[in-house]
């Protein structure tokens, strides 16, 4: 049986079909077995699991996914792979179903409704094309998909983003919503040396339990406009970045922070989940009871 985890496989499997990595599609493959096993384990795949990976590449992750989960839902962009997949990897493993389509873009909603039990929910494991990994997690963390697990390789940066606690550079909007809806870690720390052709950096796994309720109590579209807001000028003190990205009157929002005990000199980045809760709690109260005035945004 093809090893698809060997940097030798790949190598002739490339030359043989005329490949040659695309970096515009994130194409860098995973040639190191610690790190297949890695996400395989994080991922916690048993056989009753679905599991969809997105880009699957030469098969190398899918051919560790196939052997322990039920089924593998793949989805490639480039043709050219989806087409070689189809002769080296559904031969071996027929628990894999391959679609040729854009991750970003497709209907992920459908494709697993289709396929799960009622009730059940599926699991994301993928070394993700790093142009668009930002996008890509957000889009399964905010649409809300009967997922349970999400396990993604990400570039070392993205990843402690990921996990920042308040207060540092790297702390963002991407922190708290990979907080809010998920319990983040870094599963396995990765070396660019892991991949063919080798990235200009380092990477990491991170694991996302996904969380059955939020960690705060704040309604959830007016948390994310005041954490946007927050971090769209990450220069500026809270009053006047909150007030700018939420077009209110600035007495408004001094009033809100006060009354959520929040100094208006502090910077977004050194609010907790918390905090941002308590806050879009006293703004949307306080802009309630100070309605803008006619003609006013
Ligand atoms: N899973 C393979 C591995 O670990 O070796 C390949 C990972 S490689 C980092 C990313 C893969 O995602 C590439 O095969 C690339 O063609 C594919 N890809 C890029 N953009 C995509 C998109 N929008 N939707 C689905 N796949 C995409």
């Amino acid at each position: 049986m093809l090893d698809l985890s060997s940097a030798k496989t790949l190598k002739a499997m490339m030359a043989a079909h005329g490949i040659r990595p695309q970096h515009r599609l994130g194409q860098n493959f995973l040639t190191d077995a610690r790190v297949l096993e890695g996400i395989v384990e994080a991922a916690q795949i048993g056989s009753e699991d679905l599991v969809l990976e997105i880009g699957p590449g030469l098969g190398t992750l899918t051919q560790q996914l196939a052997r322990v989960a039920g089924k593998v839902l793949a989805i490639e962009l480039d043709r050219n792979l989806v087409e070689i997949l189809r002769k080296t990897l559904l031969e071996m493993h027929p628990n894999v179903e391959l679609i040729h389509g854009d991750a970003g873009r497709i209907d992920l909603h459908s494709l697993l409704a289709e396929r799960l039990p009622a009730g059940a929910k599926a699991k994301v494991a993928a070394n993700l094309p790093y142009y668009i990994t930002t996008p890509l997690i957000m889009r399964l963390l905010e649409e809300q998909l009967p997922l349970d697990t999400i396990v993604v390789m990400v570039q070392k940066e993205v990843a402690d983003r990921m996990v920042a606690p308040p207060g540092g550079k790297d702390y963002g909007a991407l922190s708290v919503a990979v907080q809010y809806y998920t319990e983040p870690r870094i599963a396995v720390k990765v070396s660019r040396g892991a991949f063919l052709p080798p990235p200009e950096v380092d990477s990491a796994v991170v694991a996302m339990k996904i969380r059955e309720v939020p960690p705060v109590d704040a309604p959830r579209k007016d948390f994310f406009r005041v954490v946007k807001a927050a971090f769209g000028q990450r220069r500026k003190a809270l009053g006047n970045a909150l007030s700018g990205g939420l077009s209110m009157d600035k007495a408004i929002v001094q009033e809100a922070l006060s009354q959520a005990q929040i100094d208006s000199s502090r910077r977004g980045e050194t609010l907790s989940l918390e905090e941002f809760s308590v806050l879009t709690r006293k703004i949307i109260e306080t802009g309630s009871e100070n309605p803008p005035e006619a003609g006013n945004k």
